[in-house]
Order: structure tokens, then sequence, then C-alpha cells
């Protein structure tokens, strides 16, 4: 039985992942500040409660050769927590004590496992992003560097800091570069929840011919990928001999507008846009696609529409009170 660890297990991406690692049959620990929100703490095999930037946490669950880890934990959420400016130093010195930690206990321990990084879109330069057209972000557009967000730049280094860690003691590493994940059971209020959950909530909190708030013009562009699909992109890149950094997202760009516009339609709802100021990120986002599919001959397809849906429903019945 293949033993996996997953840092950040107590959240979005993390806890999905636990449950997919679980019904393939792996024995799955993990670790995180805090339990999930909306699933049973009893799906692992064990939770650790623990601060990942704490080295003795790191001693303690690095107690067995584990096959996998996962690392996941970051301090991030969406727009409103990640470009404000107000919470900077936390995002970098947080996120990088993790990874620092991650890496130093791993070639301490002599690990023989392969270990996978979740980077993020944000490390792509800024000039790169000033088209809501954008075509899509190829992942040598990551030099020179230029990322918008401090939580870009952080990520930026700790991709650098894997592959360092590889060349220099031969740790097995993997990264992926993750556009916009979304799907059930994910932050959807808060301050910390990115643009789809925000928008199923405002849409389903809406009465009918009433009025949602979103920041800027809502002309901004974005690609997202629900998090089924992520899930198999990690797996796929992790049993693949590819080291990345490579992009999981999806290719199909949409418009904030256009995406609150397919949620009213989901929703059955006819509701005006009010647009406020509020942090915004890059004008154009999307992945390029074209790296995953050659080297691992795979690349999500699914539409967004699709995801959205299960998503809204999810989120319906959360702020419906119906569990
Ligand atoms: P999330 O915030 O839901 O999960 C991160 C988890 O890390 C949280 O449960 C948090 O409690 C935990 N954590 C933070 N600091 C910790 C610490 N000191 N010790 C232990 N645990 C700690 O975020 P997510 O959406 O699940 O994202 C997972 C990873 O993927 C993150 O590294 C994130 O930066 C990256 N990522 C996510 C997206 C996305 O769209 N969701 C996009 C790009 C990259």
């Amino acid at each position: 039985m293949k033993q996996a660890l997953v840092c950040g297990g107590g959240g979005f991406i993390g806890h999905h992942l636990a449950r997919k690692l679980k019904s393939l049959g792996y024995l799955v620990r993990s670790v995180d500040l805090k339990y999930p929100e909306f699933s049973p703490k009893d799906e692992v095999d064990d939770f650790v409660i623990g601060d990942l930037r704490d080295p003795e946490v790191w001693q303690k669950i690095l107690d067995r050769d584990f096959d996998e880890i996962y690392q996941l934990a970051a301090d991030m959420g969406g727009a409103g927590f990640v470009f404000t400016g107000e919470n900077d130093a936390d995002i970098m010195h947080n996120s990088a004590l993790i990874n620092l930690n991650c890496l130093y206990y791993l070639k301490e321990k002599n690990f023989k496992g392969k270990v996978f990084y979740s980077s993020s879109a944000c490390i792509y330069p800024e000039y790169k992003q000033t088209d809501p057209n954008n075509p899509g972000l190829k992942e040598e557009y990551a030099y020179p560097a230029g990322p918008d967000s401090e939580y870009g730049w952080e990520k930026l280094f700790s991709e650098r800091m894997y592959l360092a860690f590889h060349r220099n003691y031969g740790i097995n590493v993997r990264i992926a570069r993750f556009h916009n994940i979304f799907g059930p059971e994910g932050t959807y209020k808060g301050g910390r929840e990115k643009a789809p959950a925000a928008l199923c909530r405002k849409v389903a909190e809406a009465p009918n011919g009433g009025e949602i708030e979103i920041w800027g013009d809502g002309e901004q562009t974005r690609s997202f990928l629900y998090i089924d699909e992520c899930l198999e992109g990690v797996l796929r890149l992790m049993n693949s001999d590819f080291l990345g950094p490579v992009n999981i997202g999806s290719d199909e760009m949409i418009s904030i507008n256009n995406l609150a516009k397919m949620i009213m339609e989901i929703a059955g709802k006819n509701l005006q846009i009010k647009h406020i100021p509020g942090p915004l990120g890059v004008r154009g986002r999307n992945s390029d696609n074209t790296l995953i599919k050659e080297k691992l001959g795979w690349a999500p397809s699914k539409p967004l529409r699709e995801g959205i849906e299960k998503t809204y429903h999810w989120i319906l019945k959360q702020v419906s009170g119906i569990n």
C-alpha cells in the first residue's frame, strides 16, 4: 500500500486530493492548521493538526517513509486577500517558511519518494497579462520575472528552491502551476474566497431582480479549472517522469461579467451587475496547455459550465442552510 502525506490537507484542494488518494487505496496522512471545513476529518487515516512553519512538526510527521508528499499548504486566498497588500508580509513569510522546512527535512530524512509542489499562475509577469484577450501563458513566460503580487513572488522563489533541491540533493520533485481551481467544498465567504465561489454566493443570496456587486469593470478575464480535472492533472504529473513546472489550468477564458451571467442563467435569476472599486489582479489570464499535452498526453477539457453548475448548487445549499 502506498503512503501519502498531504500538507494543507484541511484546505480546499488538499482535502479533495486526500479523499481521492484514499479512494485509490493509499494510506493517507493529512496535516494542517485546521480540519477540513466541509467534510469529516476521518476520511483520511490520520489527520495531524500542526503548524508547518514549526520544524518540530516536520520532525513529527516525517516519522515514516512516505512514497508521495503533496505540499499544498500556503497562506493564501482570493483577490480580496492577495491583492490588497495588507497581507503581503504574512503571505511571503508563512508560505516560504513552510517550503523551506519541507525541503530541509526531506533532505535531512533522505527522502526517496516524490514531492509535489503547488505553484500558481500568479508567478507569471504582469506585462504578459495586460490584454483581456490573453492567448495563454506558456511556462517559459515566467522569465524575465515580474509577478503582480508578493504571493506570486513567493511561489516563484519556492519553485526555484524545489528545483535547486532536486539538482543539489536529488529530491524527486514535481511542480504544477494551478490556474484558478474551483469546486464544491471550497471557501465561499469570509474574505478568502475566489471569484467563482464569491459570485455563486452573491447570486444565490440575491433576490430575483436584485443586484450583485463586481470589483472593477468586470471585463478582466480568467480561466477556471474544476477540482476533479485539477486532481487528475496532479496525479498524472506525479506518475510521469516530467518535473515541471507545468500549467494545470483550463484554456477556456471568460470575463468576470460573463461568468456572473453564466451563474445567473444556472440560477434562473435576472440580476443587475453593479461595478464597484476593488482589488483586481491582472487584466487577462489564460492557461496555455501545449506543454502539458506534450509531456503528459493530456490536458483539461471539460466545459467550465459543468463545474460551475455543481459549484453553484453546492453553494446554494450552504447559503440556504440545507446540508
Ligand atoms: P486553501 O487555503 O484552501 O488551502 C491551504 C491550506 O494550507 C489551508 O487549509 C491552510 O490552513 C493550510 N495552511 C496554511 N498555513 C499553514 C501552516 N503554517 N501550517 C499548516 N497548514 C497551513 O487553498 P487551496 O485553494 O486548497 O490551495 C492549495 C494550494 O494550491 C496552495 O498552495 C495554493 O497557493 C495553491 N494554488 C491554489 C489555487 C486555487 O485556485 N485554489 C491556484 C493556484 C495555486
